[in-house]
């Protein structure tokens, strides 16, 4: 036989689609040309395929050898398809048996001596196939732990090329250690080991039940990181959909890193001040690939030290804020990211990091403190409707020890309450209280009587604006339904206020 087919996957985005891989080879000089716009990692297939199959001690054929990927215009990249084209060749010199694969997949990148190396976006591509009736996929064995557990296709997983040569001749399956593989990653932060800090963990209570961005301002050392990275622990748990696409970005990210399709604890991504805009949205030349806060889709976006950023670092979030999504532009089309992500930004509260609002200590003027928070710019602050003061626990708070509620208590808290605010906003189009636009807030969501007379003072004696009236009303409502009131009150509208205390920076 000199012509062969195998299936594979290419990926746009998150969305794969089946291609299919022809050999043909024919009588004439030999050479060797690869048809159907591959980029160039694709075109450099021929020499891994040649070394992989020459030291695996399969033959390589001496002819005129075609190598088309259809259908023909999809762009094709990466090194995935290597296994795949290895197979056909051999397929098309009869060096195996004919099997039936029509429902078969393959997936991987040759290393010159035959061993198969991981690819990205293993997942998702494993979901595309189920969706095209492809009922078994060989897979790299280091992609083996995002590939398990998708209904539908079974999975092998391979190390070299000669076990995959074994399987389609005799059907051998090399065994995996599946217990290794699919060992559940579960969170081992708890709520419970930050000391004191009630103001805090009220703030990031109020944050996970409404979805409300989050500055939390304090001296380093005062835990910030600490605070922020548990506030997944809190988080309802992801449901099983959002679980999946979580995984599949990861996955096509190239960091599956312990997460698996039954990770349900919210994913944390905290990139460093220094990182680049093209790693905070995502992008790349030839293969586009997500960035941090689509990794951090359905979860949190923690930036530490954010007056620190680049110019233009900050700004490149206000379109995934904006829309819940981003969306990259090239040559060869655009690709889109899911990335709904609640952020977080952490930031001293001056230059050198030790105001405290007494003065002792800093040696910064009061306008360079000014300057410092005004870094963060003016419409990503506008997004923000938390921006609470971190402060160094007291000798006291250390000494009583007395662990604070687990992450457990008061996860349990935050679900009732945005149940009780799904239920309220069932006809709407938004599903947390930081989403209820402005016109709406003044109409349909007013707060009680006392409540409103309490922010009307504030406004008049302009220690509130109009936007900081809006942000406080919302999060009135939020901490109105974690206290199981049906319209927030004095209580809830004065609680509001306090969380956006401190230094006025927008
Ligand atoms: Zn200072």
């Amino acid at each position: 036989m000199a012509l062969a087919k195998v299936k594979s996957i290419a990926l746009v985005g998150l969305r794969g689609e089946l291609v299919d891989i022809e050999v043909d080879i024919s009588d004439g000089l030999p050479g060797y040309s690869l048809l159907g716009l591959p980029d160039a990692a694709l075109l450099e297939s021929k020499e891994r395929v040649r070394s992989a199959l020459q030291n695996s001690g399969a033959p390589w054929p001496n002819k005129r050898v075609t190598v088309s990927l259809s259908p023909a215009w999809l762009h094709k990249s990466g090194s995935g398809f290597d296994l795949p084209i290895a197979i056909a060749l051999l397929l098309a010199q009869g060096a195996m048996p004919i099997r039936k694969l029509e429902d078969h997949i393959f997936l991987g990148e040759l290393a010159l001596d035959g061993s198969i190396r991981p690819i990205r976006g293993v997942l998702p591509a494993l979901l595309a196939a189920a969706d095209r009736g492809i009922t078994t996929a060989v897979v790299p064995l280091s992609n083996a732990a995002e590939s398990n557990g998708i209904t539908g296709v079974k999975s092998i997983a391979v190390s070299h090329l000669n076990q995959v040569i074994t399987f389609i001749e005799d059907g051998v399956i090399p065994e995996v250690d599946l217990e290794e593989i699919n060992e559940m990653s579960t969170s081992h932060l708890d709520l419970s080991e930050v000391v004191g800090q009630k103001r805090a963990r009220l703030a990031l209570e109020i944050s996970a039940i409404g979805g409300h961005h989050l500055l939390l301002i304090g001296p380093p050392g005062t835990g910030k990181t600490m605070l922020a990275e548990r506030i997944p622990t809190i988080m309802p748990p992801l449901t099983r959909e959002e679980a999946v696409e979580v995984a599949a970005i990861h996955s096509v990210a190239g960091a599956f890193g312990e997460r698996t399709l039954n990770t349900r604890t919210p994913p944390f991504v905290s990139p460093h001040h220094t990182t680049t805009a093209t790693a905070m949205v995502g992008g790349g030349a030839h293969f586009i690939r997500p960035g941090a806060c689509s990794m951090a889709h359905a979860g949190v976006l923690f930036i530490d030290e954010a007056p620190e950023c680049k110019p233009g670092v900050l700004d490149s979030l206000r379109q995934p804020l904006e829309s819940g999504s981003v969306a990259i532009s090239r040559a060869t089309g655009t690709v889109t990211f899911p990335a709904y992500f609640l952020l977080v930004l952490a930031a001293n509260p001056c230059p050198c990091g030790r105001f405290n609002g007494k003065g002792r200590a800093c040696t910064c003027s009061s306008m360079q403190i000014r300057r410092y928070l005004q870094r963060l710019s003016g419409p990503l602050l506008d997004r923000i409707d938390i921006r609470t003061f971190v402060e160094v626990p007291t000798r006291v708070e250390l000494a009583a020890s007395e662990a604070g509620e687990s992450s457990g208590v008061v996860r349990t808290r935050v679900i009732g309450a945005r149940a009780v605010a799904a239920e309220r906003f069932e006809n709407d189009r938004w599903r947390t209280n930081s989403q209820i636009p402005a016109s709406q807030l003044r109409s349909r969501f007013r707060a009680a009587k006392a409540g409103m007379a309490f922010l009307h003072r504030e406004l008049d004696h302009e220690r509130l604006s109009a936007r900081g009236y809006h942000k406080v009303m919302r999060l009135a409502w939020t901490i109105a339904d974690r206290n199981g009131v049906a319209i927030p009150g004095l209580e809830e509208v004065e609680s509001a206020y306090l969380l956006r205390q401190g230094v006025e920076i927008s």
